[in-house]
């Protein structure tokens, strides 16, 4: 839509770089979906925040975006690299529901999160056991030279391919394996030829069965997790395709070694063409921590959207809280970070409400010439979200302006920031716990009864009223200036 170029962050050049489509007019985006043993925390969905906000501005500058979104429900094991139980075999280990049953759940559960925060649906939800055979496939090509089988299974040789590890930053194999020796916290496998070396498909051991296995020419057992995005990347894409992402873990482990079966796959030499990668681009996410260390959904209590909504925040505040952070900063959360980002958000939409019904004007009226401008270099410029919202608020405090035009300009700003701004009310972005004591038409029903003793010059009444709403822990903001009528504590 608009011609200043795309830039972004490689994570695998360390550079910034002009996006040009492998193939002209398409971008073809893949993300590392989650791993469906557990619900998301919110942490996980900083990484499909991102994932959309880059789908967005793909769609927005006109590409015809292809984005697919696996779900790992086999192979991804307690440690990301070569060692521990496969999650979910774990999750099931531990449930009366059958494994099949627990990825079911919690993909849904993940797909809940994905609409509440407006993430838009990908063009695929990939699940990685609909692949098995295209694994096996993808596994028996490159097996002669890349690979040698042990007890486990069949393992990937990392030094059968150029520039392994690239994506993490080391080149050399001592440092390579000083890596992997410290990820490898439980169970080594000893007789690999390289600490680095990992699993692509894993043997069922002997007297064992797993509620997941297929046979396979390397024994019954399951895929490891790295094929499964290389193959479904292959399959659903083609390589090279555009843009890879994930969160900045996976551009230690996971990435790495699935750059390393993509090269094997594709017979191809080094990395210094990032095409051999098997994407041109390599975007990663910093990470959403807490203060009180990292944020993990395996540590019994954590944070996930549900709690947020159940302590009274609409989900989108928190769509704003990752937006007002660029991907690659870290970003701490916290509750009055995320009430900051709630009041933030409904600002804009009161804001909003002022001209939502207008008929859309033309977004490049004159008015909002500069502020265009600065929106779309923000987005631009490796998807400055945090820029990007400043040039919203500017366009909504513009004085005397045609109303269409700046309904226009926002909707085309949302199309990008996705904050569902024509879609939300005041109403919805009001803090109402889930163990709140009184309903919200009680609430709204004695606000109605106080404003008519106020009216009649009844203050007792009114008192009592704030009184009795203040014992239920409702705050009554009288003349509030973002137009909270009342809050619930
Ligand atoms: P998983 O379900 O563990 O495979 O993770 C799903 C996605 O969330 C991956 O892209 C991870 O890199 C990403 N991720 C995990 N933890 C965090 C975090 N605290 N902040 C941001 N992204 C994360
Ligand atoms: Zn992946």
């Amino acid at each position: 839509m608009t011609q200043t170029p795309l830039k972004l962050f490689n994570s695998l050049t360390r550079e910034i770089e002009t996006f040009t489509p492998v193939h002209p007019g398409e971008a073809r985006v893949y993300s590392c979906g989650p791993t469906v043993y557990n619900y998301p925390h919110i942490g996980n969905m900083r990484a499909y925040v991102f994932a959309d906000v880059l789908g967005r501005t793909l769609s927005w500058k006109g590409y015809d975006l292809k984005h697919v979104i696996n779900i790992t429900d086999v192979g991804h094991l307690t440690d990301d690299a070569d060692a521990g139980e496969d999650k979910l075999e774990k999750a099931a280990a531990k449930s009366e529901q059958s494994i099949w049953d627990i990825a079911q759940h919690y993909t849904e559960a993940f797909k809940a999160d994905t609409r509440a925060l407006n993430i838009r649906a990908p063009a695929e939800w990939s699940v990685a056991t609909d692949y098995i055979d295209a694994m096996i496939d993808f596994a028996s090509g490159i097996a002669d030279k890349h690979c040698y089988e042990l007890e486990g299974g069949l393992y990937f040789d990392v030094s059968t391919v150029e520039d392994y590890a690239l994506l993490a930053g080391r080149t050399k194999l001592d440092q390579i394996q000083e890596h992997q020796e410290a990820h490898m916290r439980i169970d080594p496998v000893k007789q690999k030829r390289s600490p680095a070396d990992f699993a692509i498909w894993r043997k069922t051991p002997p007297g064992e069965t797993r509620q997941m296995e297929w046979d396979s020419p390397w024994g019954r057992g399951a895929p490891g997790w790295h094929l499964e995005c290389s193959v479904m990347g292959e399959k659903l894409l083609g390589f090279p395709f555009d843009i890879h992402t994930g969160g900045i873990d996976h551009r230690e482990i996971h990435h790495p070694n699935e750059i390393a079966q993509n090269q094997a796959f594709c017979g191809c030499g080094g990395l210094s063409e990032a095409t051999n990668s098997g994407a041109k681009i390599w975007m990663h996410n910093n990470f959403l921590v807490e203060r009180s260390g990292k944020m993990s959904k395996s540590a019994g209590e954590f944070l996930r959207l549900q709690l947020l909504v159940d302590k009274g925040y609409h989900p989108l505040a928190y769509r704003m809280m990752c937006l007002q952070a660029h991907y690659r900063s870290e970003l701490e959360f916290s509750w009055d970070g995320l009430g900051a980002a709630l009041t933030r958000l409904k600002r804009i939409v009161i804001a909003v409400e002022t001209f939502r019904d207008e008929a859309p004007g033309d977004p490049s009226h004159d008015s909002f010439a500069a502020i265009r401008e600065k929106f779309t270099h923000a987005v631009s410029d490796d998807l400055n979200t945090p820029v990007a919202l400043v040039a919203l608020e500017d366009a909504l405090a513009l004085k005397k302006v045609d109303a269409g035009a700046r309904r226009a300009i926002v909707e085309e700003m949302d199309e990008v920031l996705g904050l569902d701004l024509f879609g939300l009310d005041r109403k919805d972005l009001r803090i109402r716990p889930l163990d709140a004591q009184v309903t919200e038409h009680e609430i709204e029903a004695d606000l109605l009864r106080r404003k008519e003793a106020r009216l009649a010059k009844d203050f007792a009444t009114s008192d009592a009223i704030r009184a009795s709403l203040a014992a239920n822990g409702v705050e009554v903001m009288d003349g509030d200036p973002l137009g909270w009528e009342w809050k619930l504590d």
